[in-house]
């Protein structure tokens, strides 16, 4: 049997138990048995509910609620069951009591979705919304007596929300790609400063060096005033030090610091957070924000995981912003400097102009003179001067016109010209270089319906650039020149049936300096400015050039011009000078590109030359892509005899060397087609070409690019600009360094003897033995030692070491044998002569020949210090000893020797200052002495006498010394000639 009171709160609920067990008698609402039917049914409803539910009753609001209500009161629970709402509510009364009037009042419930509330519920005064619904409770005769209340609390949501608005407000207003990482800092504490609700102040800190330092704070009150400026070192204030090292860290005791009402009841904070700001890849947070807890919130998880977003937020605006600036500075300091590229172009152009005309005038002055008219050959020369001085002329005009042009100050001086005629004149300036070079040139300029204006030294250089390009890139076919008028504008098109471009090339053909690389070309020559002169011309004049173009078929340039920008006002004033002259440089330019292969240039043939020894004619190929320098280089050395043939690329040097071999190849580097470094790269790739002789000529100037031809088996490199006495020294240096090759094959080689050049270069009969070379005694370089040589005699003495102070040898056999001569890698040097040092070696003139005697040799040569110079050395060595009919045997024993020398000083000698190894070679009195010297210091000093393997064996050919000292390693072998000493 159940009791009324147990029936009425049942038994399901815990808050139901708590108000079957309280003392209701001692409430204003009496005992329980004495409530109205009313009261019961409302209770009734309250507990069965599981939505929160509070019923006031009575004059004294007396509170009974459910379980789910209890959990919003938190503490104020179970005290609140049959209390005075106004009590237990006492914080939060003046929201609620309006609303419980109103509803008491009109019997209208009411709804508030978010009703913010001060409560006292978690021994803090909390700032809660609750979404409330209030409606009127009436006792048994229908009068109102109470209210129920419906609520749920959002706190969490409305709170959440509002946190999410600063964050998005942060991500707004912090946007650091505008401006720079201070005022992106000062942005972001002013977008805190409009949240004080959820972060009371804040401070942003940044790392520079070893401190931090405060670059913005939200207000300038207390909140500046308490906060370090900078915390250096180790420094606890504000746990900053601590969070700069990657730390979360909380602050306490922040009201005893400041006095900063904060939170939704205006109540001191308390408490702050000082959070790390993470950079992007060092592993150092690149500063601190320090932040205020409300003190209305609990500083609970959701409110951590909060000011960890702001944190990151922070650092990701502090870091764009840094990005940003960085990314400024760079634009600026380009932009500097391409300022100061053009205004040194402008600079240097002027300064080129000057002299340039200056030279101009007199050499056009000489050639115009009828009263002392210059004999054919120095009007040749003259001719050439002033054609290259033109050239030269036109570049710093192009350079000059696109400085001005990139610093807006070029102008059009537009005015009325026969467009149609003056586009034919010039089209016909090219007319014969085109037809000589085997193309059809066609011209179709129809007269215009109506007057155009333009700046006619504008139109003459973008004709004339787009000419010589088609010119240059078009070997079968024509090139179109057409002006025609369209309804809307006036289109020029110079169309070829050339090369073509390709597709990924066409974005960037009209950038400057821009080239197509590997394009085929009549010239090599070129500096990739003609189209972007020819677009920004085009623009200059208020139009545009567009190009069409399809690989192997050819191209179509189309300049268009609006007649609206024909149509302008002219400056008719003042004539114009010099139209034409640009197009008649280029078309002279782009004529010198087209010559026949193998012939010799007009005027060259060269007189069957000889070489001094030798009573035959020596022939010379030429390969130069510039007319004028090929026509210089024949001239040159046509003088000296020789017989010369000219070609323009690498390609037509291949197949002239196979139509005829010559005897020496004398070839630019840079070259349309087959460069020279391709075209020696393909001879020594050949058996019957890999030994003919070839000087490379380049504008390359610098140690690599010799190193380069060189290591790729050229015999000489020389570096433009070049002195004719230079030029012809080294050439003559190299057909005598083949024709000593050629006299005494080597016989060590794998290959069954192949041929030293393609046609042997005719030579004394060989061998030659003791044959007298041009010895100069008088000009040796250093002091002649007057201790008789090996040789006997006085000439045939080798110099003694005029440069290099290390006594190369310890013990001489004759107390004259000196350091092995320096010499230009892979060339044989005269012994007792001392060639220049390496620091002058492309300009060494070469002693063509070793200084034989009678009665022996003393002669020496240089190469480069790699393995696989020993066989040329091996080469050179048993000619000079075969020329001397040394037994067979005893050479076979010098050459295993100087071999293991040889191996020894590659590859023990370390960091040689000079990266070569000379080998001498004296034979005299019964003996021959081999000198094999680097300029490396010794791996291992202890072992002195041993290079390694090959010191016994050496021993076993010879007697061996050697000497080192800090600048390098000699090693002598010496063998008697006749086999008597065993
Ligand atoms: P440059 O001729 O000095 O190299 P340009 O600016 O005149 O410089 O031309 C840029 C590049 O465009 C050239 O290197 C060439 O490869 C390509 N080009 C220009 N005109 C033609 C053409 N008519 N046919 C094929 N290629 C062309």
């Amino acid at each position: 049997m159940t009791s009324p009171t147990e029936e009425l709160f049942g038994s399901g609920s815990a808050t139901g138990r708590l108000m079957a067990r309280l003392d209701w008698a001692a409430t204003p609402l009496g005992p329980v048995q004495s409530w109205p039917q009313s009261l019961r049914a409302a209770v009734r409803i309250v507990l069965s509910s599981r939505y929160p539910m509070l019923l006031l009753w009575g004059e004294q609001f007396t509170q009974l609620y459910n379980d789910a209500y209890s959990a919003l009161i938190g503490d104020k629970h179970p005290g609140a069951l049959g209390d005075d709402v106004r009590t237990t509510l006492a914080e939060g009364w003046d929201v609620l009591a309006p609303l419980i009037d109103d509803a008491m009042a009109t019997g209208v419930a009411s709804w508030v979705p978010a009703l913010q509330l001060l409560l006292d519920r978690s021994g803090y005064r909390e700032e809660a919304y609750f979404s409330v619904s209030h409606a009127p409770a009436r006792d048994d005769d229908g009068r109102t007596v109470g209210v129920f209340t419906v609520c749920s609390e959002v706190t969490e949501q409305v709170v959440g929300e509002r946190r999410l608005g600063l964050l998005r407000d942060l991500s707004v207003r912090g946007d650091g790609r505008t401006v720079d990482v201070a005022s992106t800092c000062a942005r972001l504490v002013e977008a805190i400063g409009g949240h004080r609700l959820d972060v009371p102040f804040a401070a942003i800190y940044l790392r520079e060096g070893t401190a931090l330092h405060r670059v913005a704070c939200t207000g300038d009150g207390p909140v500046a005033a308490v906060l370090p400026d900078v915390v250096v070192d180790g420094d606890p204030a504000w746990g900053l030090w601590a969070a700069g090292g990657g730390a979360i860290t909380e602050v306490h005791g922040v009201a005893q610091r400041m006095t900063l009402p904060a939170g939704a009841f205006d109540e001191p904070a308390a408490t702050a957070v000082a959070l790390p700001l993470p950079s992007a890849e060092a592993d150092q947070p690149l500063g601190v924000l320090v932040a205020g807890v409300s003190p209305s919130r609990a500083l609970d998880e959701a409110y951590r995981s909060f000011f960890h977003l702001l944190a990151q937020q922070v650092a990701v605006a502090v870091r764009n912003a840094r990005a940003y600036e960085e990314e400024r500075r760079r634009a600026e300091a380009l932009a500097e400097l391409d300022r100061v590229k053009t205004s040194f172009f402008t600079n240097v152009s002027h300064e080129f102009r000057t002299p340039l005309t200056l030279m101009l005038g007199p050499l056009t002055d000489a050639l115009a003179d009828e009263r002392h008219p210059l004999p054919p050959e120095q009007r040749e020369r003259v001719d050439t001067a002033r054609r290259n001085a033109t050239r030269l002329l036109t570049l710093v005009n192009s350079l000059l016109t696109f400085s001005s042009l990139e610093a807006g100050r070029a102008r059009s001086r537009a005015r009325q010209v026969d467009l149609p005629e003056l586009t034919a004149e010039l089209a016909g300036v090219f007319r014969s270089a085109v037809e000589r070079a085997g193309l059809s040139l066609e011209v179709d300029c129809p007269p215009l319906p109506r007057p155009a204006a333009l700046d006619p030294a504008n139109w003459e250089r973008i004709v004339t650039n787009l000419l010589s390009n088609a010119l240059k890139h078009t070997f079968v076919g024509r090139i179109s020149v057409g002006l025609h008028a369209h309804p809307t504008e006036l289109r020029l098109t110079v169309a070829d049936t050339g090369i073509g471009i390709a597709e990924e090339e066409m974005p960037r053909l009209f950038e400057r300096f821009h080239r197509v690389d590997g394009a085929r070309s009549r010239s090599h020559e070129g500096t990739g400015i003609g189209l972007a002169l020819v677009g920004e011309l085009a623009r200059l004049e208020g139009g545009d050039v567009r190009v069409d173009s399809q690989l192997g078929r050819g191209s179509t340039f189309t300049v268009a011009l609006p007649w609206s920008a024909l149509h302008r006002g002219t400056d008719d004033t003042g004539a114009v000078s010099d139209l034409g002259d640009t197009a008649r440089a280029v078309a002279q330019e782009a004529s010198g590109w087209l010559v026949d292969p193998v012939r010799p240039e007009p005027g060259e043939e060269g007189s069957p030359g000889t070489l001094p020894d030798d009573g035959r004619g020596v022939r010379i190929l030429v390969a130069d892509d510039n007319a004028d320098m090929r026509a210089y280089l024949a001239r040159l050395l046509t003088a000296q005899g020789w017989r010369v043939d000219t070609v323009g690329n690498g390609r037509q040097a291949l197949d002239a060397i196979r139509r005829d071999p010559p005897d020496l190849v004398l070839t630019d580097v840079m070259m349309p087609e087959v460069d020279g470094f391709a075209l020696v790269r393909t001879l020594r790739g050949q058996p019957d070409t890999e030994a003919l002789p070839v000087v490379v000529l380049s504008a390359r100037a610098g140690a690599d690019a010799a190193v380069e031809g060189l290591d790729l088996g050229a015999d000489d490199y020389v570096v433009k600009p070049f002195t004719a006495a230079d030029l012809v020294a080294r050439v003559r240096a190299t057909l005598e360094g083949a024709r000593r090759r050629q006299r005494t094959p080597d016989a060590e080689d794998d290959r069954p003897e192949p041929p030293r050049s393609a046609r042997p270069i005719s030579a004394a009969p060989s061998p030659a033995p003791l044959a007298t070379g041009p010895v100069e005694p008088s000009s040796a370089g250093a002091a002649t030692d007057s201790t008789p040589s090996l040789t006997g005699t006085a000439e045939a003495a080798p110099a003694g070491a005029a440069s290099d102070p290390a006594p190369a040898v310890a013990r001489t056999m004759d107390g004259a044998l000196s350091d092995v001569a320096p010499a230009v890698p892979g060339h044989p040097v005269a012994g007792p002569r001392r060639a220049a040092g390496p620091a002058e070696m492309p300009t060494t003139v070469q002693v063509p020949n070793g200084h034989e005697t009678a009665s022996g040799v003393d002669t020496g040569w240089s190469y480069p210090s790699k393995a696989t110079s020993a066989s040329a050395m091996r080469r050179d060595v048993r000619s000079s000893l075969e020329a001397l009919h040394v037994d067979p045997d005893v050479v076979q024993d010098l050459l295993v020797a100087a071999s293991e020398a040889f191996n020894n000083a590659v590859e023990h000698a370390q960091q040689p200052s000079r990266p070569e190894v000379r080998v001498r070679l004296q034979v005299g009195a019964g003996t021959a002495r081999l000198t094999v010297r680097d300029f490396g210091t010794w791996r291992d000093r202890r072992s002195a006498m041993d290079r390694g393997r090959g010191a016994t064996l050496m021993n076993a050919f010879g007697d061996v010394r050697l000497m080192s000292t800090a600048s390098g390693t000699t090693v002598t072998i010496e063998r008697r000639l006749t086999d008597d000493q065993g």
